[in-house]
C-alpha cells in the first residue's frame, strides 16, 4: 500500500479535457517518484494513496491541485536591456528569477526587438488534467533519497 516516503514506480497517460495526450510514461521507461515528497502534483498523489502494485486508477485533477490556475499577472514583458547583451534569448528558453522571495521559472514566448515576452505560469496552469495511472512497483525509500527528497533510480545523481 502506497505511503509517505515510498518509492513508487508507474505508467500513466496524462489528456487535457479535449483528450488530447499530453505526456505519458509506460513499462520501459516508467516514472519513479518519491510519494509525499510534492514530487508529483498533490491531486494524483493523493488518487495514488494506498494503491498497492498492479493497482490503477483513472482520476481528474482540476488546476487547483494540478499546476496551478492561470496567472495573467505573469505574462510579463521584460526589457532586453534587463538580459545579458551577448545572451541569445529565442523563444521557450526558461530563466529562473527572484519574484516576491520565491524562485519563478518564465519561459520566453516571444522577442520583439527591444522587449522579451515572457510567461511564469506553468504550460499546464490552468487546465484540468486527466490521468489513467498503473502502479508498477512499490519500495520503500532509501536514506539518502529522503534526505534528497527525491528518487535516485540510477540516471541522475547530484
Ligand atoms: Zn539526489
Amino acid at each position: 500500500m502506497i505511503k509517505k516516503n515510498d518509492v513508487v514506480t508507474m505508467g500513466y497517460t496524462l489528456k487535457n479535457s479535449g483528450g488530447e495526450v499530453l505526456d505519458s510514461a509506460d513499462a520501459k521507461e516508467p516514472l519513479n517518484y518519491l510519494h509525499g515528497a510534492k514530487n508529483i502534483v498533490p491531486g494524483l498523489e493523493e488518487a495514488i494513496e494506498g494503491l498497492a502494485i498492479g493497482g490503477k486508477v483513472d482520476v481528474t485533477v482540476p488546476p487547483e491541485k494540478g499546476y496551478g490556475e492561470d496567472d495573467p499577472g505573469l505574462r510579463l514583458k521584460i526589457p532586453r536591456a534587463n538580459f545579458p547583451a551577448d545572451a541569445d534569448i529565442k523563444p521557450d528558453m526558461q530563466f529562473a528569477s527572484e519574484m516576491d522571495g520565491h524562485r519563478q521559472i518564465f519561459t520566453v514566448i516571444s522577442v520583439e526587438n527591444d522587449e522579451i515576452n515572457v510567461d511564469g505560469n506553468h504550460p499546464l496552469a490552468g487546465q484540468t488534467l486527466h490521468f489513467s495511472v498503473e502502479i508498477l512497483g512499490v519500495r520503500g525509500a532509501t536514506e539518502e533519497e529522503l534526505s534528497h527528497g527525491h528518487v535516485h533510480d540510477g540516471t541522475h545523481h547530484h
